[in-house]
């Protein structure tokens, strides 16, 4: 993005709320479960998986902590009533890591054993790098108790991650969204693209389950020739994408025979995942300069 494409878009969090929710609506199904269902149902219909994300990221007690891993239940039960083909991706502040790991330990545990109860399958995000080491702590953890429906996440812009692969058996591989320091993570675009490819040339070498989470071009055919060259059936990776962004490249995946799956948020705590979004809309710091023209000159937004 150009130096004032990217300046523009810092302005986001000073962009009233109603405009950040009508930009931001094509990423979020809405506010509750049933929207989220409903996303879902139309995207099975056209033979795409999906992973739902309960928007909650302002946990500050041990029951907000609980009442999100709840929803989680929910959102499980509700799949498995409708027998849709959706997993869950959870976060783990969400579920308590900065109050009491044990805590976290606790929810996790609940919602993974409640998705291997019904055959379902739980992906836990990665968020900054404060929460790196204990979020693969926890996964190990749980791993080791047998629970194997569980899966982690990567990002390509740390530069430890190609050391932390080993032993994770279900890795879904991202860019990263987070602002880290250049002392652990790669900040040039290049650098972050060679790094995935590092990344997911050895996730497929160790023989991992690999997720390709990316709406990049050139990511999205680095990871076709390398599952290609590796032969490795459809059922040892699949392609992940955001709700909202590139549905086309998706629906184009999917009838070339590459499993698909798309990433649906849903919940009151739209806020913050959505000016995370915005953000990386390469189209962005267009729509807020209009946006910003038009409140000037006195048009209501
Ligand atoms: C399924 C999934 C799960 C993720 N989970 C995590 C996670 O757990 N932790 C984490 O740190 N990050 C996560 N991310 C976010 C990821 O790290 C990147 O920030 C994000 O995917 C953008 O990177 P990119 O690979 O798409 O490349 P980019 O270079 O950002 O984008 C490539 C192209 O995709 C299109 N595009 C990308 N974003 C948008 C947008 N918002 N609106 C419109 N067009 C867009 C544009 O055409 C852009 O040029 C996840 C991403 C996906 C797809």
């Amino acid at each position: 993005m150009a130096l004032l494409d990217r300046a523009i878009v810092r302005l986001l969090p000073g962009v009233p709320k109603p405009v950040i929710q009508r930009l931001s609506s094509r990423y979020i199904a809405g506010p509750s479960l049933d929207d989220a269902l409903r996303v879902v149902r139309k995207l099975n219909a056209k033979r795409k998986l999906a992973t739902i994300d309960v928007l909650g990221e302002d946990v500050t007690t041990p029951d907000d902590a609980r009442a999100l891993a709840g929803q989680y239940h929910d959102v499980l039960a509700r799949v498995d009533e409708e027998g849709l083909d959706s997993n869950v991706s959870v976060k783990l502040t969400g579920f308590g890591l900065e109050l009491d790991y044990d805590l976290c330990r606790d929810n996790l545990e609940s919602v993974v054993a409640d998705a291997a109860a019904r055959d379902n399958f739980v992906r836990i995000d990665m968020e900054d790098s404060s929460t790196t080491d204990r979020t693969l702590q926890l996964y190990r953890e749980l791993h080791a108790e047998g629970l194997d429906n569980l899966g982690v996440v990567l990002q390509a812009y740390l530069r430890r991650t190609l050391s932390d692969l080993p032993g994770l058996d279900n890795v879904r591989l991202c860019k990263g969204i987070y602002v880290e320091s250049p002392e652990i993570a790669f900040r040039e675009y290049e650098a972050v693209r060679a790094n995935y490819v590092r990344c997911l040339e050895a996730l497929v070498e160790q023989g991992s389950y690999a997720a390709i989470a990316t709406h990049d071009e050139h990511l999205i055919r680095e990871g076709l020739r390398i599952v290609r060259a590796a032969a490795l059936d459809r059922e040892r990776y699949e392609f992940q994408m955001l709700l909202g962004v590139r549905p086309d490249r998706a629906d184009e995946l999917v009838a070339d025979g590459h499993r698909v799956r798309v990433y649906v948020p849903y919940g009151s705590h739209w806020y913050e995942y959505s000016v995370r979004r915005l953000q990386e809309n390469p189209k962005m710091a267009g729509y807020i300069a209009s946006d910003l023209v038009g409140r000037v000159l006195g048009r209501s937004s």
